[in-house]
């Protein structure tokens, strides 16, 4: 297989009416067991690479894209590279301006943390410099309960806000906030799937579900 895109995998969901599984890599064994595990099961995938990753790494970006771009490329099936919860906004411009030859296809910018206005500002400014070089961008709005501690699992996104978000920053994708929680280690996540149902036919472009380990299958 040759590496894939984001937005190719993200497309072939959504005409399917299914989803795109994403796990993130800190260390190149983790890459490995990821791609073992996509290949057993038969699924495309996407492994993604968080601002703290990248910080684990002394700030270089490159060497971990390398290592998970050669097992991507070698995998059994269709494998794309994200950068994910980039709060730094220094961090995701020069993010950008690598990811593309280094063979990452998208980046969520992470600015929930802003109030709504600095949240599409900020947003919409990053948007339009990945989109410059083709990549795929995610979006956060409504913070998604249990990350650092410092969110409420109770947290939910309002459908005509997130509409409103998507309109005015040009994301292609919308994590939100739906019950399910960072860093769970049991799956008893109770997802509101009203809200989901309710953003999905509010929101143009797909959804992401964040702290899907927490959530049965
Ligand atoms: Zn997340």
């Amino acid at each position: 297989m040759t590496l894939a895109t984001t937005g190719a995998l993200i497309a072939d969901a959504a005409r399917s009416r299914g989803a795109v599984i994403a796990f993130n890599v800190i260390s190149l064994e983790h890459a490995e067991g990821i791609v073992a595990g996509l290949a057993s099961s038969g699924a495309p995938g996407i492994l993604q690479i968080s601002e703290n990753a990248i910080r684990y790494h002394g700030g270089r970006l490159a060497p971990i894209v390398a290592a998970c771009r050669e097992i991507a490329a070698s995998a059994s099936t269709s494998v794309a590279i994200h950068l994910d919860h980039v709060q730094d906004l220094e961090l995701a411009r020069a993010g950008i301006a690598e990811a593309w030859p280094l063979g990452v296809s998208s980046i969520m910018v992470d600015a929930a943390h802003l109030d709504y206005a600095e949240n599409v500002s900020a947003t919409a400014g990053i948007t339009a410099e990945a989109h410059r070089t083709s990549l795929w961008v995610e979006a956060e709005l409504g913070e998604i309960g249990g990350k650092n501690g410092a969110h409420a699992p109770g947290v939910r996104t309002d459908p005509l806000e997130a509409a409103a978000f998507v309109a005015e920053t040009g994301v292609d994708g919308l994590a939100v906030a739906v019950g399910s929680s960072h860093a769970m280690t049991t799956a008893t996540a109770e997802l509101d799937l009203d809200l989901i149902e309710r953003l999905a036919e509010a929101v143009p472009v797909p959804l992401v579900l964040h702290g899907s380990s927490g959530v049965p299958t």
